[in-house]
């Protein structure tokens, strides 16, 4: 048997065995049927995975592969099935999380089963540990086997060379959730934002566990500075992106978050701040993705008022 076919049929079979174990709390919120996952090369050694979850990077080296985030528990063998097909057989040797969502750590438990290093920010490991709620979405969810959770933790973050690819991952801290990393590869100059950017869409804010519409704000902006105007950028969601639209982001959120902060300190409601449209002039551009602005309105009031109650 080639090396190529034992490596394909080993990561093949540590990944569906996984997949029939999964915790039953876990249900994919997307389309049924699911949407077929796809592969894009953004360099040789570098791919990323749309239609699973949040987006999937890829670093393929000739001893395996390393992935940032592992989509859905319940399409880990689709995903690495789509991995092996369209991009490369190898196995995975490293699995990075951006931050602890069920959409995000969906193949933790298949590949920590087989041995692969986990490594997360470690308020990632504390929330996957524990059964959490998420309020935004009002979803509760299990706390994943052990074999799922991180293996190697950092605080701040770090430099690590995978094959090639020398890469630069910064935590920042209490933005989409309180683990958030993104991931920079200055060869093909391309960052990796996890859920800190949902490109052109009103994005989740879990301020259940620490996120607020203020540190997205800030989240955006600090990444903004990263790397260099032609800066290709992997969102936790939504369509390949560039400075333009991190830039965009920004605005949006900086906007939202000092119009709530000031309709909060008038003392108004989550009604009259939704009646206020404090989102109007940006509905057109990112009001059609998960959320309707009302919706995502009252989640960002909601993260305000969390964020104010602990600082
Ligand atoms: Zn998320």
């Amino acid at each position: 048997m080639s090396k190529f076919a034992s490596n394909r049929r080993e990561f093949f079979s540590a990944l569906i065995g996984g997949a029939a174990g999964l915790s039953l709390t876990y249900r994919a919120f997307g389309q049924n049927p699911p949407a077929p996952i796809k592969a894009t090369k953004l360099s040789d050694s570098l791919a990323v995975m749309m239609g699973d979850g949040g987006n999937i990077g890829v670093v393929i080296s000739p001893d395996g592969l390393m992935m940032i985030d592992g989509g859905y528990p319940e399409r880990a063998a689709d995903l690495a099935k789509a991995i092996g097909e369209q991009v490369d057989a190898h196995k995975v040797n490293l699995l990075f999380d951006t931050h602890w969502h069920f959409d995000h750590v969906g193949s933790n438990e298949s590949l920590g089963r087989a041995g692969v290093k986990i490594m997360a920010q470690e308020n990632v490991k504390k929330r996957l540990s524990v059964r959490t709620t998420m309020e935004a979405n009002g979803r509760t969810f299990d706390p994943l086997k052990p074999e799922g959770l991180p293996t190697q933790e950092f605080a701040k973050g770090g430099k690590l060379t995978y094959g090639k690819e020398k890469i630069e991952y910064v935590h920042i801290p209490l933005a989409h959730t309180d683990g958030d990393t993104y991931l920079f590869f200055p060869g093909p100059n391309v960052l990796h934002t996890g859920d800190m950017l949902f490109n052109g869409m009103y994005p989740v804010i879990d301020y259940s566990t620490g996120g607020w519409v203020g540190g997205m704000a800030a989240a955006a902006e600090a990444m903004h500075k990263v790397g260099d105007a032609k800066t290709r950028i992997i969102p936790g969601h939504g369509p390949m992106g560039t400075k333009d639209d991190l830039k965009a982001s920004h605005e949006m959120l900086a906007a939202v978050t000092q119009r709530l902060e000031k309709l909060i300190k008038e003392g108004k409601s989550v009604d009259e701040a939704v009646a206020a449209a404090p989102t109007k002039d940006f509905d057109e551009k990112f009001g059609r993705g998960i959320f309707k602005p009302d919706a995502w309105t009252k989640i960002a009031y909601a993260s305000v008022v969390r964020h104010n109650q602990k600082s």
